[in-house]
Order: C-alpha cells, then structure tokens, then sequence
C-alpha cells in the first residue's frame, strides 16, 4: 500500500519564534484534515529541526525533515550536518537533490548517491527529488534526463533500501515559477518514473514507491494534480509557508 504524503520544504524561511507558531497551526490543522493514513513532512531551515521534531512527538501524522544532509558521518566540514545529526533531533525525512541544491551547490548524482546511503545508514528517508529544465523539456530529454537522474541518484539500492525512499518529480521550470505542469504532463512522468522503478527494484517496489509532484502546487490545482493516478501527494515550496494554503493542500489528498 502506498503512502500518501504531502511535504512541505520551507527553504531559507522562518525563524525560531515564526517557525514555531507556523508549525503549531500545521499540526493542529492537520488533525482536522487528515482523515486516513495520509502523511505531512514538515522540512523547516536545520536551525529549528530539533525544536520542531520534539513538538511532533505526540503527532501521529506530522513528521518532520531536514532539507540536505552531508554525506560523511563527521569531520572537518564547517557549516555541513550529518545524516545521524538531523536523525538525533527526531527528525524521520531528508530532501535530496532539491533542483535549487543541484543548480547553486552543484550537487550531481554521484554525490547525491553518497547523501542517499549516509541518509538511510542513519535511518533517514530520503525524499529524492528529480526533475527536467525547461530546455531539457523543451529538447524532448525530459525522458533520458529523468532516466538517468533516477540511475544515478538511486539504481546503486537493493529493493530492501529503495523501500524508503519518497520520490519527486519536480519540473525544475515549475519550482517557483507559478507555472505548473498539467495534471496529464505530470501523470506522463510519474508513469514513466513508476515503468522504470518496476524494472530496476520489481512491480511490487514500484507499486508501493510513494511519487510526489511538486512545482508550483497550491490549492487550486492540488486536487486535480492528486487524483491522477501515480500521484501520491506533493512537495510544496512556496505554499507551504501560509498555513491555510497548505492544510487546503493536504486537504486535497483526501
Ligand atoms: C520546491 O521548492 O520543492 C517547490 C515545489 O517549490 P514551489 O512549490 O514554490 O514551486
């Protein structure tokens, strides 16, 4: 069975006290919303992580994430969190391979592959993001681009690790744009991205692979991106700091 999920990257916002009152009126919301066994992940800035998680604790259906992780265990890395330092705060989910980590840190596959074991070692869940430019969609690569970010970032997994990996697709052209992809355009790719699953992990892993969209969601286009059928919920930017805009999106995955 496949897990629904709605996760909320926060980005380079809120501090402690904004934070803290954002996530307050998510949990509570979330209680009300939630009527199944739908999921939030909550990815605040590192700096309130810990803060976060422990008011979580009590939540059965609001967890929380980081939104990078370094990919050695410790060491001479100024500024960098390890994978067992995000796990130490409770924190249950990591974001790998955001396009803006890919685009302004220069992350690449073969890196991101290292951030995926030390993620999972720690018994973290990588929520893997994956997605194509807007030339690379323009070109018709979207297909080989998506192909090999998922060969690269995640082929190296036995069936057993890929169980815990969140996939999303996020169109890097749609990722804080307003421009999103159309429910069809989205179901295309999630379609593929599942094809591919199946013949690299088998029909049952890719069955059960969560695969969200993100790029642009917010409340008026979340229902109709979430009924198409490969669509588990979504990664959510922009809307998932104004707490109505997102409990209206985790609504939307009822
Ligand atoms: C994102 O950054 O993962 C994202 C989907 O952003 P937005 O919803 O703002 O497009």
């Amino acid at each position: 069975m496949r897990k629904k999920i709605v996760a909320g990257n926060w980005k380079m916002n809120q501090d402690l006290e904004s934070g803290k009152a954002l996530f307050a009126e998510i949990v509570n919301g979330a209680k009300q919303e939630i009527t199944g066994e739908q999921l939030v992940v909550v990815c605040p800035p590192s700096i309130i992580l810990s803060e976060l998680a422990n008011s979580a604790k009590d939540s059965s259906n609001v967890f929380v994430g980081s939104q990078n992780c370094h990919q050695k265990d410790s060491g001479a890395y100024t500024g960098e969190i390890s994978a067992a330092m995000v796990k130490s705060t409770a924190a249950e989910y990591v974001i790998l391979g955001h396009s803006e980590r890919r685009q302004y840190f220069g992350e690449n596959e073969e890196l991101l592959a290292q951030k995926v074991d030390a993620a999972l070692k720690n018994g973290l869940k990588p929520i893997f993001c994956i997605g194509e430019t807007l030339e690379e969609r323009n070109s018709n690569r979207y297909f080989e681009v998506i192909k090999s970010q998922l060969e690269g970032g995640l082929f190296h997994l036995t069936a057993e690790q890929f169980a815990d990996i969140v996939l999303a697709y996020e169109p890097v052209w749609a990722i804080g744009t307003g421009l999103t992809a159309s429910p069809e355009q989205a179901q295309e790719i999630h379609a593929f991205i599942r094809a591919e699953l199946a013949k690299k992990f088998g029909q049952e892993a890719a069955d059960n692979a969560t695969i969200l969209y993100g790029g642009s969601c917010n409340p008026g286009n979340a229902s109709s991106l979430f009924s198409q059928q490969d669509i588990d919920g979504g990664l959510i930017g922009g809307a998932s700091l104004k707490a109505g805009d997102f409990l209206a999106i985790i609504k939307a995955l009822n």
